[in-house]
């Protein structure tokens, strides 16, 4: 038939990320909201041509198109977002949700230097998004087109509240062990402010519950701990 050919597209992953991130959870909501969280945006052939980032070493953030890979590929129309308690529902596409048609993903990040070596390799900042997620497209970011400080963002109006973060000493011992100990210390901090726990389980009691978030190469072991009437997240290991 002649069916016009447009109706679907094919895309293919120009490189893909290397994060802090090896898994799903405790991956903050949005980009930069830990910014010590590094990662390389390494470009597969032949995508990754010196003359196709030309220029872009001068800009200070970028675009990053990808699929949510994890994610699968059925969606629905409602979606729960987390910063709604999980239990109100939205319009799937009046959130950021990862179960949506097509699975595209857009983030806004910070570009470190880009590394011309072996390959070409974005060295970037800030990133939400778990290693080994392919990227589809690059975009410089415009600041007088594209910010917006006080557009109005619907169910999400603010900058989530943070949570405080303590280290049990066992913990603080093993990361003075490290070379990076500095860099993944305000890593784990600013990605346990945002209390990555499941909505549900957000309660301001003492539990003894411990979560596991993998950061780099290490699991983070965390508990709630209820302390002069203030909830922390206590780092208990780093293993
Ligand atoms: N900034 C992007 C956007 O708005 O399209 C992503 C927002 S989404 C709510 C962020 C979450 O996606 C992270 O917390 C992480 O759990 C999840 N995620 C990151 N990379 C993913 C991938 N490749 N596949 C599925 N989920 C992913």
């Amino acid at each position: 038939d002649d069916a016009p050919h447009s109706e679907h597209f094919t895309l293919t992953p120009i490189g893909h990320v290397v994060s802090d991130y090896p898994d799903k959870f405790g991956i903050p909501r949005q980009p930069g909201l830990a910014p010590a969280a590094n990662a390389r945006l390494v470009l597969t052939a032949p995508y990754n041509d010196p003359l196709a980032v030309r220029g872009l070493e001068d800009f200070s953030h970028l675009w990053l198109t990808f699929i949510f890979h994890q994610s699968p590929e059925r969606w629905a129309p409602l979606v729960r977002p987390p910063r709604l308690g999980g239990n109100r529902k939205v319009g799937v596409f009046a959130s950021r949700s990862t179960h949506r048609p097509n699975r595209l993903g857009l983030s806004l990040v910070k570009l470190a230097s880009i590394d011309t070596q072996q390959g070409i390799a974005l060295q970037l900042l800030g990133c939400d998004l778990v290693s080994g997620t392919p990227v589809v497209d690059i975009k410089p970011y415009l600041p007088w087109a594209e910010a917006h400080p006080h557009a109005q963002a619907g169910f999400a109006p603010e900058t989530p509240s943070l949570m405080a973060v303590t280290f049990h000493p066992a913990a603080l011992d093993t990361l003075a062990q490290r070379q990076d100990s500095a860099t993944l210390l305000a890593l784990i901090e600013q990605v346990l402010s945002q209390d990555p726990r499941p909505a549900y389980k957000q309660k301001n009691t003492a539990s003894d519950r411990v979560y596991g978030v993998r950061l780099r190469d290490v699991d983070v072991k965390f508990r709630q701990r209820l302390k002069n009437e203030a909830t922390t997240l206590e780092v208990v290991a780093i293993e």
